[in-house]
């Protein structure tokens, strides 16, 4: 037990909050709630937490931590869904290639290839989302605006994986409006795609807004939200 941890109950509540910040603000700008996606970001957190937030309902876990999402694997399986948000090392690729339902941090053509070879001696086909670093931020992972979608035709045409759209972590910020600009410019590129017409293309998730700024993400057209602090409370990054 770390000392953030909170009890079931606060993380229904959390959870239950979450979902009514995403229906107001899909009221406000006449979005159909059911297009956002709630993926609960546990990382640091306990298999406890995790188990606290599925009798609540929640089904969709992210992870960052390859070793972790091993763990947790290895209790939960495939009793939960299961997607890598965090930035992913080539030669980890082969630990979680049959576990994730989908990776959001593809962020070089080279990551792209090891997991179109761990994919392929599985015989199944991965979800990816490509990694965009909209904010231009020195410290962050990602393609370019101006080379996403070029790319994205580039690996589309991989066999065993489908592109299924864009992600981002915008900067960190005290005043989540100032992220909507980034949110609507990503938002833009994940339309364009969608209407590029590319092989091994399905762009139909733009995962977007984390617990400062999700708001602001669905509003901006988000249809998956990561939160961690938000339905889990504090992360302690000193056990690791
Ligand atoms: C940790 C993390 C989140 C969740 O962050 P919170 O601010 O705790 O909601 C979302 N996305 C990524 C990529 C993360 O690493």
């Amino acid at each position: 037990m770390d000392q953030y941890e909170l009890t079931p109950e606060e993380i229904a509540g959390n959870l239950k909050r979450v979902h009514e910040n995403v229906e107001a603000a899909c009221q406000r700008v006449h979005r159909d709630p059911s297009e956002v996606t709630v993926c609960a970001v546990s990382k640091l957190k306990s298999v406890q937490d995790i188990q606290a937030a599925m009798a609540a309902g929640q089904r969709l876990f992210g992870e960052n931590y390859v070793q972790e999402i091993r763990e947790k694997y290895e209790e939960l399986g495939d009793s939960c869904e299961w997607h890598m948000i965090g930035h992913l090392q080539r030669n980890k690729v082969k630990y979680i290639v049959d576990k994730v339902r989908m990776i959001h941090s593809v962020d070089t053509m080279e990551l792209a290839q090891q997991i179109e070879k761990e994919a392929g001696k599985r015989g199944i086909v991965m979800d990816v989302l490509l990694e965009v670093n909209v904010a231009k931020e020195e410290s962050k992972w990602g393609f370019s605006p101006e080379e996403v979608l070029t790319v994205a035709k580039e690996i589309g045409l991989l066999p065993h994986i489908r592109v299924r759209g864009l992600m981002t972590s915008a900067p960190y910020t005290e005043d989540a409006e100032t992220n909507r600009v980034y949110f609507r410019e990503l938002h833009g590129l994940f339309t364009e795609l969608g209407h590029s017409g590319c092989e091994g293309v399905q762009a139909d998730t733009l995962s977007m807004g984390m617990t400062g700024d999700y708001v602001v993400a669905v509003e901006e057209g988000a249809t998956m939200i990561r939160v961690g602090t938000g339905i889990f409370g504090k992360r302690d990054y000193s056990a690791r």
